[in-house]
């Protein structure tokens, strides 16, 4: 549907691990790692080094990236969900690295139309280079809710501000982490929450119902995930459907003067949708 848009995260949402924690684990490198943690900060622009550092290829990385647990039903949803026109985009703490060498390997990239997401290159001496999403040191994005190098709730202020006022789009938005916490705090009345169960958002939410204006549909892994997700497209699909059987109706009454009397069509979609 385009009225629809699909936010997903990605690590812990559509893939089943951490990606930072899997290619470290991967790797080899879970002690070397465990040694260096309280020596430098957690972040992947400083992961990256030391995995080249250690003589590790970007074929190496994407080597292990390819073998990343995902739920079966994942793919098919995704592939499903953007077959019923939904605008889909990811919106993810990781980088667009791992995330489009995952969805290339999966044969779902084309089904996104924006990955937010850290940016990446490979630099001249073939080192994957990772960087904030937001230069934090020149222009801190000022949430206390989100890390300072990305702020989901702006990203998605960002999004909605992009929407038409007549278009009337809704979100859907699903995520796993503590940061998928803030953008669930700006989706309007309307829109959806996807909450994972039982992960750090999730209790976030529990804890802060009432600061939220979307409606909550939780979920535990790819199965539940999907029928959730399919069933809230269907229904968005069809209150859609009303919106412009209105119209049409009205066009009729003025223009056709059509044998069916306006109130009572009306009538009948709303009660077929409760
Ligand atoms: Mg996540
Ligand atoms: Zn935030």
């Amino acid at each position: 549907m385009a009225g629809i848009m699909v936010i997903f995260d990605f690590d812990k949402t559509i893939i089943d691990l951490d990606s930072d924690n899997w290619v470290v684990d991967e790797l080899g490198f879970t002690e070397l790692f465990d040694q260096l943690l309280p020596t430098m900060p957690w972040n992947s622009l400083m992961m990256m080094k030391v995995v080249h550092a250690q003589g590790k290829t970007i074929e190496d990385i994407k080597e292990v990236l390819r073998r990343v647990a995902i739920h079966p039903m994942m793919v098919p949803t995704i592939k499903k969900a953007h077959a019923l026109g939904c605008d889909m985009r990811i919106l993810s703490d990781a980088n667009i690295f791992f995330i489009e060498t995952i969805l290339d390997h999966l044969g779902i990239k084309d089904c996104f139309s924006e990955i937010n997401s850290n940016p990446s290159f490979v630099d001249e001496d073939g080192r994957l280079r990772i960087s904030p999403y937001v230069d934090f040191l020149k222009f801190p994005h000022g949430c206390k809710l989100c890390p300072p190098n990305m702020c989901k709730g702006k990203i998605v202020e960002r999004i909605q501000a992009s929407f038409s006022p007549e278009s009337k789009k809704k979100m859907i938005y699903l995520g796993d982490g503590a940061g998928d916490f803030c953008p669930s705090l700006r989706l309007k009345e309307g829109d959806y929450m996807m909450p994972r169960k039982n992960f750090p958002v999730w209790d976030l939410i529990c804890e802060n119902r009432s600061l939220l204006e979307a409606d909550i549909h939780g979920w535990a892994d790819g199965e539940e995930l999907k029928q959730i997700l399919l069933k809230l497209i269907n229904k968005m699909s069809n209150l859609n459907t009303v919106q412009i059987s209105s119209i049409d109706c009205k066009f009729e009454t003025i223009h056709v003067n059509g044998n069916e009397p306006c109130p009572h069509h009306l009538e009948f979609i709303s009660k077929s949708i409760l």
